[in-house]
C-alpha cells in the first residue's frame, strides 16, 4: 500500500531525515517507533505532504507522491490524526467529525457518524459539547473518529498514547488494534515502543533520522537491543 525509498527531508540546511525505506503492506498494522527527536512526526509530515522532500521517494496505492500536494492525499485514501490532536475545541463533537468527512456529501457520512459514535460511546454522549470540554482521551479518540471520517485506507497516527493515563492509553491502542478490522491500514508513530508493538504486525526502530532494525512486532519486542533501549526491560 504505502512504499518509502531514500526518503531525506531537511529542515533548511539540517538534514533530519537520511534515507529512509519504510513499507506498509495492505491491512497491516505497522509502527515506528524512536526516542524523542528521531523524526517520527518529520516522517508522517512527509507523508502527509506537509513538509518538504528533498530526495527519495513515496508511493501510495501504486502512485507516486511527487507532486501529488497534501490536501489531495486524503482524497487518494491517506489520512493523518496529528501529533497533539489538534481538534477544533470551539466546535463541538459532531461539527468536528462532519468535518472529517468534507470531501463527502452523500449520506454515507451519517452512517459513518453512527459508526464512529458505536465505535466510541462516549463521543455520542457528548456529541453536542464543545469538543474543548473533553478530557485528553477523549479528545485523542475524537482525532481518530475524524480522521475516519474521511474513509482513509490507510491511517498516519502521531503518538496518540501521548499525554494520557496509562488506562487510557490501553483503550486508545485496543481502538488503533481494531481498526484492523475495519479494512484500515495503519502506520503509527510511538515513543510508547511496548504499546505499539504489542499491537503492530511489524515495527521499525529509528534513530537520528535512519531506520536501524526492523522486524515482526513480536521479534522486536524480544530483542535484547530493543528491549534494554526501548522498554526498559
Ligand atoms: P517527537 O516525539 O518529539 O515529535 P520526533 O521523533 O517526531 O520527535 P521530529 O519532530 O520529526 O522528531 O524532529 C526530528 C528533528 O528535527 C529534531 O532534531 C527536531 O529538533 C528537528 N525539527 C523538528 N521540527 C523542526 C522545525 N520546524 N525546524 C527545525 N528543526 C525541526
Amino acid at each position: 500500500m504505502l512504499t518509502v525509498e531514500g526518503l531525506r527531508s531537511r529542515y533548511g540546511r539540517i538534514e533530519v531525515l537520511h534515507g529512509l525505506d519504510l513499507e506498509v503492506s495492505s491491512g497491516e498494522i505497522v509502527t515506528v517507533v524512536g526516542a524523542n527527536g528521531a523524526g517520527k512526526t518529520t516522517l508522517l509530515k512527509c507523508l502527509s505532504g506537509t513538509q518538504p522532500v528533498s530526495d527519495g521517494s513515496i508511493v501510495f496505492r501504486g502512485e507516486s507522491f511527487a507532486t501529488v500536494p497534501a490536501h489531495k492525499r486524503l482524497k487518494r485514501g491517506l489520512a493523518q490524526s496529528p501529533e497533539g490532536r489538534q481538534i477544533f475545541t470551539n466546535l463541538t463533537v459532531e461539527e468536528n467529525l462532519r468535518l472529517g468527512a468534507f470531501l463527502f456529501t452523500d449520506e454515507r457520512v451519517d452512517r459513518d457518524m453512527a459508526d464512529a459514535f458505536a465505535m466510541f460511546p462516549i463521543l455520542k454522549e457528548k456529541r453536542n459539547l464543545a469538543a474543548g470540554g473533553l478530557s485528553g482521551g477523549q479528545q485523542q479518540m475524537l482525532a481518530i473518529a475524524r480522521a475516519l471520517m474521511g474513509r482513509p485506507h490507510c491511517l498516519l497516527l502521531d503518538e496518540p498514547s501521548m499525554g494520557l493515563a496509562p488506562l487510557l492509553v490501553a483503550q486508545i491502542f485496543e481502538v488503533v488494534k481494531s481498526l484492523k478490522e475495519r479494512d484500515v491500514t495503519v502506520l503509527l508513530v510511538e515513543q510508547n515502543a511496548y504499546g505499539a508493538l504489542k499491537i503492530a504486525d511489524r515495527g521499525y526502530v529509528m534513530e537520528t533520522g535512519r531506520i536501524t532494525m526492523t522486524g515482526a512486532a513480536p521479534d522486536l519486542i524480544a530483542d535484547p537491543r530493543i528491549r534494554e533501549a526501548y522498554l526498559g526491560l
